[in-house]
């Protein structure tokens, strides 16, 4: 269970502060797939990188895997991110030099597993996603929606109790969009993993377990 409770988050910038998130509170059960909607600028990123541990200035509890990781140092918070938390984003964020075999191999490697079963489960992933013939190609020989499929399987490499992502289809066509967000959800729901996806496309969020909208500042 991945839980938020009274989450705020304020950005203050010549001599004004905004309240972003003023108090959210969300529980994603086991297996759960989760929209996120909000209109332009309601706070749905800054809620993800809240969740996803990479930045501070955050007040609430952020509950993954049973730890309350508001409270942890930064090298703990890091492992924590490392072994129980999967990332998706609107562009790919792949590593150019490094083919999509090795995309999804890497993140394995940091975390501590041996090469061959690295492998392996970056060639399953793959697979799965329908690029069993584009293991080696780099992110520069893939189309946009290759693309978004090997940061899909590198999100789910190291079996991440949650996915975050954010508008994970939104620079794809919309007949692109459909099909990797169908496989995407198709994935995670075999591995079991729960997922928040921020997205605009209303269509796309009613294909997910639940929809949660961001409105002022708290969940709706
Ligand atoms: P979009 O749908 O356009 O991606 P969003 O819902 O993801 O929007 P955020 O990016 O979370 O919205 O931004 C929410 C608000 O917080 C915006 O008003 C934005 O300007 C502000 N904001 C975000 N990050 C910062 C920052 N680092 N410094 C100052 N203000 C920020
Ligand atoms: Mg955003």
């Amino acid at each position: 269970v991945v839980r938020l409770k009274d989450l705020r988050r304020s950005f203050s910038q010549g001599g004004v502060t905004i309240d972003v998130l003023r108090g959210v509170n969300l529980e994603i059960q086991p297996g759960e797939i989760v929209a996120l909607l909000g209109p332009s600028g309601s706070g749905k990123s800054t809620m993800l990188q809240a969740i996803g541990l990479l930045e501070g200035g955050f007040s609430g509890l952020i509950e993954i895997a049973g730890t309350n990781a508001s409270s942890l140092s930064g090298d703990a918070r890091t492992t924590l991110r490392r072994d129980h938390l999967g990332f998706v984003y609107q562009f790919h964020h792949l590593l150019p030099d490094f083919n999509a075999i090795e995309n999804v191999v890497l993140p394995q490697l940091v975390a501590g597993k041996a090469a061959g079963e690295a492998k392996d489960r970056a060639t399953e992933l793959l697979t799965a996603l329908g690029l069993g013939h584009r293991l080696e190609h780099r992110p520069s020989q893939l189309s946009g929606g290759e693309q978004q499929r090997v940061a899909v399987a590198r999100a789910l490499a190291n079996r991440p109790e949650l996915v975050l992502a954010d508008e994970p289809t939104g620079n794809l066509d919309e007949a692109t969009a459909d099909r990797v967000l169908e496989e995407f959800l198709k994935l995670v729901r075999g591995e079991g993993s729960s997922a928040l996806i921020a997205t605009h496309n209303e269509r796309l969020a009613f294909r997910m377990d639940r929809v949660v909208r961001l409105h002022e500042g708290i969940l709706t």
